[in-house]
């Protein structure tokens, strides 16, 4: 039921969008069905506890460790390999590229060249996938993007079991408190607009400070500006002098229900914009990969 609602409201947004910015369109009907994989899956999800180390509390107060590691996620593999199948199909009848990719991957899959169960296992190492993706003549950024869509019902899971672990107002670092990745979006939220960070792994959402670069801890107001898109203020570039990089960032006090990743794919033109003033994004859209 949750999960009907959030996608009913996804869906609002989605036509709300394609309306404004129809060059959108195509990949945001992808989106849409993807998502709607995932939250299908999400109730039939059967997840082991998390365990966390005894000295867990010092460890991320005194030494700024987070609370595990990505790899240490525990993944449902029967249910991603059922999501893996779905989104496999779904890309099929999204453009001729990903269908010649799928049927590449499903070859290899048949033909023993890809252990489809220990690629999912190894789903977060992204570095291990790109190897299987050369080693068969994949596109990596497809096979990349099936594997990672396919836990990341797990991964969620996993980060809604530690969130109240962790208080998110006090942790203040460039990266996730609770698995160490570095962070997709930066947010403005509530009457003041304060900062928060969304985590580009699992999602977590932690604050930070106003005038601050995530990627290599900058606060000089000196070195930090930021650009907006024409006629949207919603969206703005924070781009870093210091490290020559930026961050995307969404007021969301001005969109009610929003989805931070489909903002942010909605808003690539923007992305364009920063790189051609010399800026890089360490942690681009994992749709646009
Ligand atoms: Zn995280
Ligand atoms: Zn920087």
């Amino acid at each position: 039921m949750f999960g009907g609602v959030i996608l009913e409201k996804l869906k609002k947004r989605i036509q709300q969008i394609k309306k404004k910015r129809p060059g959108y369109g195509k990949m945001l009907d992808f989106y849409q069905k993807v998502e709607e994989a995932q939250q299908s899956i999400k109730a039939s999800l059967k997840m082991k506890p998390i365990k966390l180390k005894k000295e867990w509390k010092e460890l991320l107060a005194k030494e700024g460790f987070s609370l595990i590691q990505k790899e240490d996620f525990p993944l449902d593999i029967e249910t991603s390999t059922k999501l893996f199948a779905t989104l496999c199909q779904i890309g099929k009848d999204t453009n001729p590229h990903m269908a010649e990719q799928v049927r590449k991957i499903k070859e290899a899959i048949d033909h023993k060249r890809i252990d489809l169960k220990k690629l999912l296992s190894k789903g977060m190492e992204e570095e291990k996938v790109k190897k299987v993706a050369d080693e068969s003549e994949l596109d990596k950024g497809v096979l990349l993007f099936l594997i990672q869509s396919s836990i990341k019902p797990s991964i969620e899971a996993g980060r809604e079991k530690l969130k109240s672990e962790l208080d998110p107002e006090t942790w203040l670092n460039g990266y996730c408190p609770v698995c160490g990745s570095l962070p997709l979006l930066s947010l403005l939220k509530g009457e003041v607009g304060k900062r928060y960070l969304l985590c580009s792994y699992c999602g977590y959402q932690w604050k930070i400070d106003r005038l601050f670069c995530p990627f290599c801890n900058n606060k000089d107001q000196k070195f930090l500006q930021y650009f907006y898109g024409e006629g949207e203020e919603t969206y703005r570039i924070d781009l870093c002098d210091k490290c020559h990089q930026y961050i995307k960032t969404i007021d969301c006090r001005t969109l009610e229900e929003l989805d931070p990743v489909l903002e942010d794919l909605a808003t690539l033109h923007l992305d364009i914009l920063a790189s051609q003033k010399g800026y890089k994004r360490p942690i681009p859209n994992p749709w646009t990969a």
